[in-house]
């Protein structure tokens, strides 16, 4: 099934323009199953969003898009803002106690380079997004961000695969123009938030970029993967590579800076 991971709605969301109830009927209309509204440092009450739900025959559900030092988090499974989570340790202590999951909103916010021809910008770029401190603390990555340009995506999907972490995908809406652009495909049937804290968590997903084309040109992410289980088990034994041999790590790491940069030039020279 298809759920968009990261949404917002006016009011609880100041730069939205979209009412909760056509974010819904628009989402449905477009093809997808789900949606979780990710509104900025607040959450839905909960008898609303499932008065929402019910109002649609639509599964919706709250998460919330926190604002951190290190950048915007996605979270899970918890349901209050409270004081301090602009501090990305203790927001992670939080989530962990509500048994929720983060993963890093756009990832190249902040992060990539003014000037997109220099090499030696790029391979900084990446380094220094590498060692943000919210790594430390998520599940994965946003690799397909709705409101993301073509090569910002494109940035965020090679951090992904340096460093070997899972990938969702959300359209970032917040005007209508945004709705059912991609969206995250989950192997299971998710029909309430601990079953999708579960496969986020455990479980076969992948970000689709529905329009094929307009989120990213990188056509790996227009299908889901025939073998989703063997994406994530090369994954996870990636992961394991990279943070048990260091040798292994250094020449991973070199290959991919000097593909990505390669790539990444085609892409904004097109
Ligand atoms: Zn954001
Ligand atoms: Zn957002």
């Amino acid at each position: 099934m298809l759920i968009d991971l990261h949404t917002h709605t006016s009011p609880l969301s100041w730069d939205s323009f979209l009412e909760p109830d056509e974010l819904v009927e628009r989402s449905k209309q477009s093809g997808l199953d789900a949606i979780v509204l990710s509104e900025h440092d607040a959450s839905w009450d909960a008898e609303e969003v499932k008065a929402l739900s019910k109002r649609h025959n639509f599964l919706v559900l709250a998460g919330m898009e926190i604002n951190t030092e290190e950048g915007h988090i996605l979270v899970y499974g918890m349901h209050k803002y409270v004081f301090g989570m602009h501090r990305v340790s203790e927001l992670a202590g939080h989530v962990d106690e509500s048994g929720g999951i983060m993963f890093q909103a756009h990832p190249y916010r902040r992060q990539h380079p003014w000037n997109w021809e220099s090499e030696k910008e790029w391979v900084n770029a990446f380094e220094r997004s590498e060692r943000n401190d919210a790594l430390n603390y998520v599940h994965g990555l946003e690799v397909l961000n709705g409101r993301g340009k073509i090569n910002e995506n494109q940035f965020a999907q090679i951090l992904r695969d340096r460093l070997a972490l899972p990938g969702t995908a959300g359209t970032d809406s917040h005007a209508v123009e945004d709705i059912g652009k991609c969206a995250t495909y989950f192997d299971a049937d998710i029909r309430s938030e601990d079953e999708l804290i579960d496969a986020l968590r455990n479980g076969r997903y992948w970000p689709l970029d529905v329009t094929k084309g307009e989120v990213t040109k990188n056509e790996k992410y227009w299908e889901v993967p025939q073998d989703l289980s063997r994406e994530f088990s090369d994954l996870a034994l990636k992961r394991s590579l990279l943070s048990t041999d260091p040798e292994q790590q250094a020449t991973e790491r070199l290959t991919l800076a000097e593909n990505s940069v390669k790539v990444i030039q085609s892409i904004s020279n097109k």
